[in-house]
C-alpha cells in the first residue's frame, strides 16, 4: 500500500473514531443534563399535587371548623337541638356544601349522625360502609381531634378527602362535645381539576394497586417519590400521600411528556446523519489539504525518481513546484540528477575517447572503423589502415619520466591531427601507437599518405619540458578488403605490419604481408614461455670458464642463461634470446641475470673465492636507464666487488650506436664495473671504433678462432688484433676452442684468456673448477 493511500486511511480513521467519541459523549451529557431537568420537573409536579390535594384538605377543614364551632352542631350532638338537620342539613345543602357526606360523633367517637349523598348526589340513607368501618373499627377513630385535621382517606369504595374538627361552643368555651367529618369522594371531575392545576395527567392509585405495583419496592425501601420513564415520549412520577392519620395511603400518579427528550431522540438519526456528514466533510477536507500539500507532490517526485531509475536516463527532471522542504528535495533531486547527467556523459565520452589526447580510444576507433567498413562493403570500396608506433618511446618515458611521456603524445597527436584532417578517424589505440582509418583508399594512397605523416613527423622538433625532441615511428598499413574483412582483423594485420617495420629499424612504413604472420607468432609465444619461465623461476645460469692461458686455477666465468621447460627440457638462448629482443623483453631478462650475477659474486666472495663473472648484454639494453639503477642498487645492496662484473657487449651492437655505448660503458664504468667486446670480428669489424671504447677484454669470434687452424690470412688477421690490444691494454679472450690443437694455436699467437668445450663446457656451479 503506499503511504497515500495509508496516510488518507489513517486520517479517515482518525477523524472517524475522534467524531464518533466526541458526538458520543455529547449525546450521553445530553441525555443526563435532560433527564435531570425532567426528574426535577415531574418532582416539582409531584409537589404541586400534594398541594393541591392537602389545598382541598385545608379547604374542606374550613367548612368544617364553621360548622364544627356553632352553637347550633354543639346543641345537637349534645342532643338538645332536634331541628338542627331538618334546619340544616334539608335537600340541598350537602351538595351546596360541596361534600358528599357528614358525619357527627360524639365525645366517645361514635357516630351521632350521618348525612350522605350517593354518586349521583341524591341523598343516601347512609355513609359508604368503608368509611362506617373506619370510624367504628378503624385505629385511632374517635378520638376528637383538638386542632382538626384534614386530608386523605382511602376507604374501600374509593379515595376522600375529609376534614374532622372538634365541634366547640362558637365562642370556644367549654370542651368539645364531639367531632364533625366532613369529606367528599375524589372523583374524574376532582382529578381533572387537579390535573389542571398541575398540567399533566393525573391519577389516584391505592398503595397496593397493580398500576403502582413497579414503585411500590422502592416505596417500602422508604422512598415518597419514584420516577420512572415509561417510553421515549413519557415519564411518570408516584408520589405517596399520607392520610389524614400520616399513614402512606395513597399514590399519586403523574404522567408526563417528555418533550425536549423525545425531540432529542427523535433527531437522533438527524444528528447522526449530520455527524456522519461532518466527520466526511472534515476528512475530506483534511485528506485534500495534506494531500495537495504533501502526499501528492512526495508521490509526484517518488514516480519522478523511480522513473530515472527504471529508464536509467538521469537527463529526466523532477516537476518542482513550491518553495517548502518538498520542493527543495525536488531540488536537490534534479541537482543531482544534473550531476550524475553530466558524469554520465563524461564516462560515456570517456568511454570512447583517450583522455590525454582527445582522439577515440582503441574502443572509438574500432566502432569508427566498423562503420567505415560497413559503409565500404556496401559500396564496394576499399578501406586502408595505417597503425603507427612511435619508435623509442620507452626510452623517451624512462629517461625523462612520465609526465614528459605524456607531454609528447599530446603533441605528437596534435601533429597528427593537423596533418591528417582530411581523413574520417584518427585514434589513440594503445601507450604510444596511434592509427587512421582512409576511406576509399587504395594502397599506394594508404602507404603515400603514411610517409607524408611520417616526413612531418621527422621534419617536426618537440619540445618536450625544455627538451628538444625528435620522433620517429613505424608505420604498419593493413587494406581492406584484400588483407582481412573484419575490423578486429585489420587491426591485428596492420599491427603485424608495424611490427614488420619497427623489427627492420623503424621509421619506415610496411604493408602487411601474409609471411609476417606466422613468425610474429612464433615469436610472440616465445616471449611468452620466457615471461612464465621468468615468473615461474624457471630460468638457471650455466657458467663456462674463461680460462686464462697457462696460469692456474679458473677465476672468471661466462654466465649463459638457460630456459627448463614445463616438462625439465632445457632450452638454450638462439631459441628465444632473438624472440626476447623482438619483442622488447630482453631488457627484463638482462636486468635479471645481472642481479643474480651480483648475487654470485657476493657468494664466491663470502666463500672465499676471487670469481669474477661475465655476463652478455643484449644491444636494446645499453639504452635501457633502469638497468644501471637497478646494477647500482644491487651492487649497494650486496656490496659486491664491481670489478668482478664483467659485461659482454657485441660488436655489432657497440658499433651500431657507439655513442650509445659509450655512455654506457662509462656509467657503469663509474660504478667499478668492466667490460668486453664479444664476437669480435664476426661482423664487419671496425678496429677504428675500438679506441673510443674502454673496455677490458675483447673476445674473438669462435669461427674466426677455428679458422686459424687452417686460413693463415685469419692468422694474421688475428696477430693484427692482438698486437692492437697490446697497444689499448685490452685483455684478448679466444672463443670456441674445442680442441688441444686449438688451443696451442692460441696459446702460441699469444691471447691471453682461452673459452670453449676444451677447457670448459657450459654447466651449472661447480665447486671443484675454483
Ligand atoms: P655467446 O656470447 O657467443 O656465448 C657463447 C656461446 O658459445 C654459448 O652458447 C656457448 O655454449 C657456446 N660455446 C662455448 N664453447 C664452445 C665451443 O667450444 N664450441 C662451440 N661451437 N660453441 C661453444 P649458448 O649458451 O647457446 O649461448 C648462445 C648465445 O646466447 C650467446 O653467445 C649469447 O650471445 C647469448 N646469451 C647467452 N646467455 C645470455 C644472456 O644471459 N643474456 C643475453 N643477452 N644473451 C645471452
Ligand atoms: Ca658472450
Ligand atoms: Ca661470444
Amino acid at each position: 500500500m503506499g503511504i497515500r493511500l495509508r496516510v488518507l486511511l489513517t486520517l479517515t480513521v482518525v477523524i472517524a473514531v475522534l467524531g464518533g467519541v466526541l458526538y458520543g459523549l455529547g449525546a450521553y451529557f445530553v441525555t443526563q443534563l435532560l433527564e435531570q431537568r425532567e426528574q426535577l420537573e415531574v418532582a416539582s409536579t409531584l409537589d404541586r399535587a400534594e398541594e393541591a390535594l392537602a389545598f382541598s384538605g385545608r379547604q374542606l377543614s374550613r367548612s368544617a371548623q364553621d360548622w364544627g364551632s356553632w352553637d347550633d352542631t354543639y346543641d345537637f350532638v349534645s342532643g338538645d337541638n332536634p331541628e338542627y338537620i331538618s334546619r340544616n342539613l334539608e335537600g340541598e345543602s350537602l351538595a351546596a356544601l360541596g361534600v358528599d357526606f357528614i358525619v357527627f360523633l360524639d365525645a366517645s367517637g361514635s357516630i351521632h349522625y350521618v348525612a350522605a349523598l350517593d354518586s349521583q348526589g341524591n341523598p343516601a340513607p347512609d355513609i359508604p360502609r368503608g368509611l362506617r368501618d373506619h370510624l367504628e373499627l378503624g385505629a385511632g377513630h374517635g378520638a376528637i381531634p383538638s386542632n382538626g385535621v384534614s386530608g386523605v382517606l382511602e376507604i374501600p369504595e374509593g379515595h376522600l378527602i375529609v376534614a374532622q374538627r372538634p365541634i366547640l361552643r362558637s365562642d370556644g368555651s367549654g370542651s368539645a362535645v364531639g367531632s364533625i367529618l366532613m369529606g367528599y369522594f375524589i372523583r374524574d371531575a376532582e382529578l381533572e381539576n387537579l390535573a389542571s392545576l398541575t398540567g399533566e395527567r393525573l391519577a389516584l392509585h391505592s398503595l397496593d394497586d397493580t398500576a403502582v405495583a413497579s414503585a411500590r419496592g422502592e416505596f417500602s425501601a422508604g422512598a415518597s417519590s419514584v420516577l420512572e420513564p415509561t417510553s421515549t415520549s413519557t415519564i411518570r412520577g408516584y408520589r405517596t400521600v399520607r392520610d389524614i392519620h400520616g399513614e402512606p395511603a395513597l399514590v399519586v400518579m403523574i404522567e408526563q411528556s417528555r418533550p425536549t427528550t423525545s425531540l432529542v431522540r427523535s433527531s437522533s438519526r438527524l444528528t447522526v446523519l449530520f455527524a456522519l456528514l461532518s466527520v466526511l466533510v472534515i476528512t475530506l477536507t483534511v485528506s485534500l489539504v495534506v494531500d495537495r500539500l504533501v502526499l501528492r507532490r512526495v508521490s509526484q517526485i517518488n514516480s519522478g525518481v523511480s522513473s530515472v531509475a527504471v529508464t536509467g536516463e538521469p537527463s529526466r527532471r523532477l516537476e518542482v513546484d513550491g518553495s517548502d522542504e518538498l520542493g527543495s528535495l525536488a531540488k536537490s533531486i534534479n541537482e543531482m540528477l544534473d550531476t550524475l547527467h553530466s558524469s554520465e556523459q563524461e564516462v560515456r565520452y570517456l568511454a570512447d575517447h583517450d583522455a590525454l589526447t582527445g582522439l577515440s580510444n582503441r574502443r572509438g576507433f574500432e566502432l569508427a572503423l566498423r562503420r567505415t567498413l560497413a559503409e565500404a562493403r556496401r559500396t564496394g570500396s576499399s578501406t586502408a589502415i595505417v597503425w603507427l608506433d612511435l619508435d623509442n618511446f620507452k626510452d623517451m618515458n624512462d629517461s625523462y619520466g612520465h609526465a614528459s611521456g605524456d607531454e609528447l603524445l599530446q603533441q605528437v597527436a596534435k601533429m597528427l591531427v593537423s596533418a591528417s584532417r582530411e581523413y574520417a578517424t584518427l585514434g589513440r589505440i594503445g601507450g604510444d601507437e596511434f592509427a587512421i582509418v582512409l576511406p576509399q583508399a587504395d594502397v599506394v594512397q594508404a602507404v603515400g599518405a603514411a610517409e607524408r605523416l611520417l616526413s612531418v613527423m621527422r621534419d617536426n622538433t618537440f619540445t618536450v619540458m625544455g627538451h628538444q625532441v625528435r620522433v620517429a615511428a613505424s608505420v604498419g598499413v593493413a587494406m581492406y578488403p584484400d588483407h582481412a574483412e573484419t575490423a578486429a582483423d585489420l587491426l591485428v594485420r596492420a599491427d603485424l605490419a608495424m611490427y614488420q617495420s619497427k623489427a627492420a629499424g623503424g621509421g619506415a612504413v610496411r604493408v602487411y604481408t601474409a609471411g609476417s604472420q606466422s613468425r610474429l607468432t612464433e615469436r610472440m609465444a616465445w616471449s611468452e614461455r620466457l615471461a612464465a619461465a621468468l615468473n615461474e623461476d624457471r630460468l638457471i645460469l650455466h657458467e663456462q670458464p674463461i680460462a686464462q692461458i697457462d696460469d692456474g686455477p679458473d677465476t672468471l666465468f661466462e654466465l649463459l642463461v638457460r630456459m627448463v621447460d614445463e616438462d625439465g627440457a632445457v632450452i638454450y638462448p638462439n631459441d628465444f634470446i632473438p624472440a626476447a629482443e623482438y619483442m622488447g623483453f630482453i631488457g627484463t631478462l638482462d636486468r635479471w641475470v645481472l642481479g643474480r650475477a651480483i648475487e654470485l659474486i657476493r657468494a664466491e666472495t663470502d666463500a672465499g673465492h676471487s670469481t669474477c663473472y661475465s655476463v652478455n648484454i643484449s644491444a636494446s639494453s645499453m639504452s635501457d636507464p633502469q638497468l644501471v639503477t637497478m646494477v647500482r642498487a644491487k651492487l649497494q645492496e650486496t656490496g659486491a666487488d664491481a670489478s668482478r662484473l664483467v659485461l659482454e657487449i657485441t660488436e655489432t651492437a657497440a658499433v651500431s650506436d657507439i655513442a650509445a655505448a659509450r655512455r654506457f660503458i662509462d656509467e657503469l664504468r663509474g660504478l667499478g664495473c668492466r667490460f668486453a667486446i664479444d664476437d669480435f670480428g664476426s661482423g664487419m669489424a671496425s678496429f677504428y671504433y675500438l679506441k673510443h671504447l674502454s673496455v677490458d677484454f675483447l673476445k674473438i669470434d669462435g669461427e674466426l678462432i677455428k679458422g686459424l687452424t687452417s686460413d693463415t690470412n685469419d692468422r694474421y688477421f688475428v696477430k693484427a688484433i692482438l698486437e692492437m690490444c697490446r697497444g689499448l691494454a685490452m685483455a684478448t679472450v679466444a672463443e670456441h676452442v674445442e680442441d688441444e690443437n686449438l688451443y696451442d694455436i692460441v696459446r702460441g699467437i699469444g691471447f691471453d684468456y682461452a673459452q670453449g668445450y676444451y677447457l670448459g663446457r657450459p654447466g651449472p656451479r661447480d665447486e671443484s673448477r675454483r
